[in-house]
C-alpha cells in the first residue's frame, strides 16, 4: 500500500500543531515547530491566525487530515476505514479510531518497538514480526483482542532487536496491550476505549466530514 514519503515536520507546521511524527526529534529543540510554527508555503506566516475564522468545512477538513497524518495513511484507505467504521454497531468515530488503533504497526509503535509509527511499519514491511505464529509484513493488518505478536526468531540477532528491549523498557505500553519486553512479544488484550487514544483528535469532526 502507498504512503507519504513527504517531509514529516510539514505535516505538524501544516496542521499547526506536533503531530510526533519523529519520536524523540520531536522533544528537542531540533523540531521543526518550535522553529517555524507557521504553515508551510509562501502564505504560511502572513496567514497565521486565520484557523480563529475557519468555516466548518475547513476544521472538518483540518480534523480528518490531522488524523490521516498522525497514522500514516492515505486518503483512499483512510475513506475504506470509514466505510467498514460505518457499517460496525456503535459509534462510528470510535469504531474508526479503534481500526487506526489496532493496525499491526501501530501495535508494534504503542507496544514501545519503535521510536514512531513510520518506524514501525518499516520494521513490519521488513517481515520482522510474527502474529499468531504466522509472518507477516502488511503493516495494515487490523489485530484483534488475543492476538499475539512477536518479533520474529531470524530478526532476534539483528543489531536493531538486541538493542530493543532497552530501549521498549524505556517506553509506554498502551494499557490495552500486554508486552515482554525481554522476549520481545506481546498481546492485545482488548479494543482501546476512547479515553486511552491519545493525539488530540476529533472523530466527530471526521464522522461530519465524510457525511456531507
Ligand atoms: Fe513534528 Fe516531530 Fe517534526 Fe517537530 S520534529 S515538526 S513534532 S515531526
Amino acid at each position: 500500500m502507498a504512503r507519504y514519503i513527504g517531509p514529516a515536520c510539514k505535516l505538524c507546521r501544516r496542521e499547526g500543531e506536533k503531530l510526533m511524527l519523529k519520536g524523540e526529534r520531536c522533544l528537542t529543540p531540533k523540531c521543526a515547530f518550535e522553529r517555524r510554527s507557521y504553515a508551510p508555503g509562501e502564505h504560511g506566516k502572513t496567514n497565521q491566525g486565520r484557523s480563529d475564522r475557519q468555516s466548518d468545512y475547513a476544521r472538518q477538513l483540518r480534523a480528518k487530515q490531522k488524523a490521516r497524518r498522525v497514522y500514516g495513511i492515505l486518503e483512499r484507505q483512510f475513506r475504506r476505514y470509514f466505510s467498514v467504521a460505518l457499517r460496525k454497531r456503535g459509534m462510528t468515530g470510535l469504531n474508526l479510531l479503534q481500526t487506526l488503533e489496532t493496525r499491526l504497526d501501530n501495535v508494534v509503535y504503542r507496544m514501545g518497538m519503535a521510536e514512531n509509527r513510520g518506524q514501525a511499519r518499516q520494521m513490519v514491511t521488513h517481515g520482522h514480526f510474527v502474529v499468531n505464529g504466522r509472518r507477516t509484513d502488511i503493516p495494515s493488518m487490523v489485530l484483534k483482542p488475543g492476538d499475539v505478536l512477536e518479533v520474529r526468531e531470524g530478526s532476534r540477532a539483528t543489531t536493531l532487536f538486541k538493542e530493543l528491549p532497552d530501549l521498549a523498557a524505556k517506553r509506554n505500553c498502551a494499557s490495552w496491550l500486554d508486552r515482554d519486553v525481554k522476549s520481545l512479544s506481546g498481546r492485545v488484550l482488548r479494543l482501546p476505549e476512547r479515553a486511552e487514544i491519545d493525539g488530540n483528535l476529533n472523530e466527530q469532526l471526521i464522522v461530519e466530514y465524510y457525511s456531507r
